[in-house]
């Protein structure tokens, strides 16, 4: 519990209508994109870097729990307040974007979201790649501390590879500076990199230094239509194996493909098993080339139809589509239970048939899409979470699930994170050693265990399942 005191001095320090204590708004803070929930006693909502450093040492001196939270997209419970405590939401964290033309460099205030800051450097001809289907919601430093990927992830890779530097308030409320703003820099340990993908757990992240890139030239896509999924997942390791380096390379399911055009009506090909959307971009010339190869592979590998989008908004109503899963295939059913297991490339198709068969056995509808170009699947169970059969079969396929990823030579996460969700599966893929020095360096920037609590860890998680 916090006590009156101490949210007073948060008043003081963020203003009073930037604090939220009523039930109702405590409630839109309980979630995020999981299905783990937990209410805060206390939203705070500070815009400035002294603030958070003031309300950071304010709850380490109380013994709180404090929690970072950027738009709450989060797919592992990342931002739940699993033990109450306080949200710091950095959503007011997002004033002004100082693009250096010069230097490639964004300056950027991390409650800034993602597709703002595409748009803005656009402006200067200029490119920020990472790009996360949660685009349009999910902030930058959300982004940072999950090291989101995205579609792109192929050819451009994820948030890390842009980050130059940036600015964390510690669990002790100091603020360090880390990296800086030039494309090389080895001066001393890289705690850049040690915070990007923490999940919240080291401290909060307030600013960032992040890398940009010219536009490309040209950008295409191509939409390869398969009667057997297994042959689209067999075309994917034909087009790495064939040296092209499409943009993204994205698969959809048949469930998914009929549920985005029931919604949208987009004219999409509800009668295949998959589509592979393929973005190929760079110089007008190479595109052209890549693309008659890309063709080429997908035939091979027995595409039963491929259509080219003609211009921008063709190939943007193709990226609606894919962007459109999440929410499409809710009509499915009301609880989306959504990994983001990832296996070598080249066992892709053993991982669908796999996945398939688990949903198969456990009588579960499963949606599954991905940024198949990187072997990071996306298997989707639409479950009720208030049927506690179903809940039960569940819990048994997301284990085999990964024990299926992690026998393939595969990671719990390509992206999401960890979380609370799989934090019970972490000692399956690393071990106790890993596990140990990873805790020995929380413990060290957060003896108290204040800062983002019951995440990652089995030690903080034990007594959680899968289920929350
Ligand atoms: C429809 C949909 C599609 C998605 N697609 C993708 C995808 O393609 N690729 C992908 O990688 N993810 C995807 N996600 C997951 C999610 O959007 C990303 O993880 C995103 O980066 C989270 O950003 P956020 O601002 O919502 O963070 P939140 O959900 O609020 O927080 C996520 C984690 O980051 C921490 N955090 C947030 N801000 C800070 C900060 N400033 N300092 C320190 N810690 C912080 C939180 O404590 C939490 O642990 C998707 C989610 C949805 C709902």
């Amino acid at each position: 519990m916090i006590s009156k005191a101490a949210v007073r001095e948060i008043k003081n320090i963020v203003g009073q209508t930037n604090v939220l204590e009523k039930e109702a708004e405590l409630l839109t803070y309980a979630y995020d994109n999981s299905f783990h929930q937990h209410k805060p006693d206390l939203v705070v909502l500070p815009s400035k870097e002294e603030e958070v450093s003031a309300i950071v040492k304010l709850a380490n001196e109380a013994e709180v729990p404090l929690v970072p939270r950027g738009a709450g997209t989060g797919q592992t419970a990342g931002s739940v307040p699993l033990k109450g405590g306080i949200v710091l939401s950095t959503t007011r964290m997002d004033g002004y974007i100082e693009v250096d033309k010069e230097n490639l460099i964004a300056k950027v205030p991390v409650g800034v979201v993602n597709w703002d800051l595409q748009k803005e450097v656009e402006k200067a001809g200029l490119f920020f790649p990472p790009d996360p289907s949660s685009l349009k919601t999910a902030t930058i430093g959300g982004n940072l501390a999950e090291n989101a990927g995205g579609p792109r992830g192929f050819k451009y890779g994820v948030t890390r590879d842009y980050a130059l530097g940036m600015n964390v308030v510690t669990p002790a409320g100091k603020v360090l500076k880390l990296g800086g703003q030039t494309i090389k820099n080895v001066t001393a340990y890289d705690l850049c990199r040690l915070v990007i993908g923490s999940e919240g757990t080291l401290g909060v992240i307030t600013q960032a230094n992040l890398r940009l890139i010219p536009q490309p030239e040209e950008r295409r896509t191509l939409m390869a239509i398969y009667k057997d999924i297994e042959r689209a997942g067999d075309a994917v390791s034909g087009i790495i194996a064939k040296g092209i380096v499409p943009a993204a390379i994205e698969l959809i399911d048949d469930v998914a493909i009929r549920c985005i055009e029931e919604t949208l009506k987009l004219g999409l090909p509800t009668d295949a098993d998959a589509i592979l959307l393929i973005e190929i971009d760079g110089f007008k010339v190479a595109v052209d080339y890549q693309m008659e190869q890309v063709e080429q592979v997908c035939k091979s590998y027995g595409a039963d139809r491929i259509s080219v989008a003609r211009n921008e908004k063709e190939s943007e109503q193709l990226w609606v589509a894919r962007r459109a899963f999440a929410p499409a295939v809710l009509k499915l059913n009301p609880t989306k239970v959504g990994e983001d297991a990832t296996v070598p490339r080249s066992r892709l198709t053993e991982f669908i048939k796999g996945v398939k068969k688990i949903a198969g056995k456990y009588q579960l509808e499963l949606a599954l899409c991905g940024h198949a170009g990187d072997g990071n699947m996306h298997p989707n169970f639409m479950v009720n979470a208030r049927d506690k059969d179903e809940m039960k079969r569940l819990q048994k396929a997301v284990d085999e699930l990964f024990a299926l990823t992690l026998d393939l030579g595969g990671t719990l996460s390509g992206e999401h994170g960890i979380g609370s969700t799989k934090a019970q599966y972490l000692n399956k893929e690393l071990n106790q050693d890993t596990i140990d020095a990873m805790q020995a360096i929380k413990d060290a920037w957060d003896p108290k265990g204040f800062m983002n609590p019951m995440k990652i860890f089995p030690r903080d998680t034990k007594t959680l399942s899968f289920l929350g």
